[in-house]
């Protein structure tokens, strides 16, 4: 694929050594994890095998970044959203962010061969840290998840990826994004809800870094729904490939409340406690 990154295979061979032992643990989820009230706390089983990458795809406003963010916390993963990374190249003015701003703004998709090259960077700059991974929002396209599959198989990581494929209503989806505030600090970016559990705790004040909490300039009706309409165009070829290229895709509800769709979530992925977390 022309002008992606060339993979450096001595650190692709070290990456691939890494092991980690096979244990498995009891991890209490309490409503303090999930934020959400009344939830009733339960014990779940999670394995600690070796590191794996989770590729979350679905519609704008599905609930990608909420589950990114919980598996962050909870689970010691790291999340690359290439959303966030747009949005920060945007708020520091770089040549990436000039070139895509009105792209994002309109509500369009940038192009495969830019994407592709910043996530295979991303993924080599982290392939060391025993960390399992979750990609937040890529590939959204059939070439882009070609990239990443030869990422994927170049570096050894195949059989330890799975794809999650976030299902909800275009209703849903709109009123979501309508109700959505994010904290303008580029490398904070935590997303809020207007109301209900995810509303933070001072109105238009980020809970985590006291920064101003603003709606995104993509999140208007009309944008969101040409955003859902790119989506909807690359859906069915996307999915199509990761099944011609042998990735299972695992369907989840996402329609629900955040707790039901982590617990589905947890149950479905069994993702290992990372290391510093114990
Ligand atoms: P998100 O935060 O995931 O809703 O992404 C916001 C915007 O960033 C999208 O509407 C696209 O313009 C752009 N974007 C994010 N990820 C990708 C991708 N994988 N391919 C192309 N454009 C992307």
């Amino acid at each position: 694929m022309k002008g992606f990154v060339k993979l450096p295979l001595v650190l692709l061979l070290s990456c691939s050594l890494i092991k980690s032992i096979e244990t498995e643990k009891v991890l209490n989820v309490s409503n303090e994890i999930l934020n959400v009230p009344n939830y009733e706390p339960k014990e779940i089983k999670v394995n600690e095998d070796s590191k794996t990458y989770l590729i979350f795809v679905g519609a704008p406003c599905c609930g990608k970044g909420t589950m990114s963010k919980l598996f962050v916390e909870k689970f010691n993963f790291v999340q690359l959203s290439t959303g966030n990374l747009f949005r920060d190249h945007i708020s520091r003015g770089s040549d990436i962010g000039k070139e895509i701003e009105s792209i994002i703004k309109s509500g369009g998709l940038v192009s495969d061969e830019i994407v592709s090259k910043m996530v295979n960077e991303w993924l080599i700059s982290i392939c060391l840290e025993d960390k399992s991974v979750i990609l937040d929002g890529y590939p959204r396209t059939a070439i882009q998840a070609q990239s990443l599959y030869e990422y994927m198989k170049k570096s050894g990581n195949l059989n330890k990826t799975k794809v999650i494929h976030f299902e909800a209503s275009e209703e849903c989806l709109v009123n979501r994004a309508c109700g959505r505030l994010v904290c303008k600090n580029g490398k904070c970016q935590q997303v809020y809800s207007v109301c209900g559990s995810q509303a933070p705790k001072v109105e238009m004040i980020c809970d985590n870094c006291s920064g101003p909490l603003i709606k995104r300039v993509d999140d208007s009706v009309e944008t969101v729904k040409k955003r859902l309409a790119e989506y909807s165009a690359q859906e069915e070829a996307l999915l199509k490939s990761f099944c011609e290229l042998g990735l299972n895709v695992i369907h989840l509800e996402a329609s629900r409340e955040a707790a039901d769709v982590f617990e589905e979530l947890n149950a479905l992925v069994k993702p290992k406690v990372g290391s510093d977390k114990k």
